[in-house]
């Protein structure tokens, strides 16, 4: 039975010529448990010590529904600021265009503040990777480029992607780029499969985009499975989880991995072990039938 490729050792952004581990690590959940800076700077470790180098983050990780809007990356600020060192050995991407509670905006006026606040707190010049969190409805797409075209020429942001974006949308602010997108960000899981089928992921490979998932795990569900449908997945993993001896999250992320599109997956966990286990996922080998064996599980139903 014939094998899909393993990972790369590394995988290229978009054209951007920033090349980052095949999977990250994410800080929604930094600021959770009231995490210091000493506790964030272990987790940090953790993932590059583990050859983890892409870290993802956004100005409104830590907002609580109430406050806390910019905390995880002050909290990585600090961590940067403590450690100087760090920064040149990670692949740095946040996100911003999401005003709390809910607007989303991308107007030029709150983009351009937007960048300048995120690079503040985090306490870096630059960002590796700028992402647009949620798209703005109300933005039209050569307005919203050209303050992203602004940034990338002057220097705040090397490579530019989108989260959350429609195809249409994707290509219309492509269209206008001049620095053309590097990544996109769709949520994409064994559990969140509709990326495999609705074109999302055959656009990336179209435009050159590098797709991360973000929740792998299904925001953790698939640790705990709870109905029929997740359990089955879950089932499917451990096949080949049990077969090379990792747990069923590292086989979670390696199954996204093996998709042509060079999907990179983001680790969510907020536990050094965890985190450093992730990494584990670029020698997993998947056969197409295993592979197939977890989609039909997720789909529920047998491929026609
Ligand atoms: P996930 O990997 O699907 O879920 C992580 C959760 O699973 C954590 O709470 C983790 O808890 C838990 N978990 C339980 N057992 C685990 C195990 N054995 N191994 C690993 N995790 C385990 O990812 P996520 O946190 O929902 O999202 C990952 C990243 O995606 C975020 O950090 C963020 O960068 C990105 N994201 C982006 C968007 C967007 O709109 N662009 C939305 C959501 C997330 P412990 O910490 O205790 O391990």
């Amino acid at each position: 039975m014939s094998e899909l490729p393993l990972p790369p050792a590394t995988r290229q952004l978009g054209a951007s010529g920033i090349h980052v581990s095949p999977i990250a690590w994410g800080m929604w959940r930094l600021t959770e448990n009231g995490r210091t800076a000493a506790e964030a700077a272990k987790l940090v470790h953790a993932a590059l010590d583990a050859g983890i180098t892409f870290l993802d983050t956004a100005d409104i990780y830590g907002f609580d529904g109430a406050g806390g809007f910019g905390d995880a990356e002050v909290l990585l600020g600090e961590v940067l600021s403590a450690e100087p060192a760090l920064r040149g050995r990670m692949v740095l991407a946040t996100k911003g265009g999401i005003l709390p509670p809910l607007p989303y905006d991308q107007s030029a006026d709150y983009l351009r503040k937007a960048i300048d606040d995120s690079l503040a707190r985090l306490k870096v010049d630059s960002v590796d990777l700028w992402q647009i969190h949620r798209p703005d409805i109300l933005a039209h797409p050569q307005e919203t480029a050209r303050v992203l075209d602004d940034a990338v020429a002057s220097g705040k942001i090397r490579a530019l992607g989108v989260s959350n974006f429609t195809q249409a949308q994707t290509a219309a602010l492509n269209h206008f780029l001049g620095t053309k997108l590097a990544t996109t960000q769709p949520e994409i899981s064994p559990l969140r499969i509709t990326c495999f089928e609705n074109g999302e992921l055959d656009q990336a490979m179209m435009l050159g985009l590098t797709p991360m998932a973000w929740s792998p795990l299904g925001g953790g569900r698939l640790t705990a499975p709870e109905n029929a449908r997740e359990k089955a997945v879950a089932a499917a993993l451990d096949v080949v989880a049990d077969a090379q001896g990792v747990s069923r999250t590292v086989a979670a992320y390696s199954w996204l991995m093996a998709h042509p599109a060079g999907i990179i997956p983001i680790i969510g966990s907020q536990n050094a072990e965890r985190i450093a286990e992730g990494a584990a996922a670029m020698t997993v080998r998947w056969t197409r039938t295993d592979w197939y064996a977890v989609l039909v599980a997720a789909r529920g139903e047998r491929l026609p």
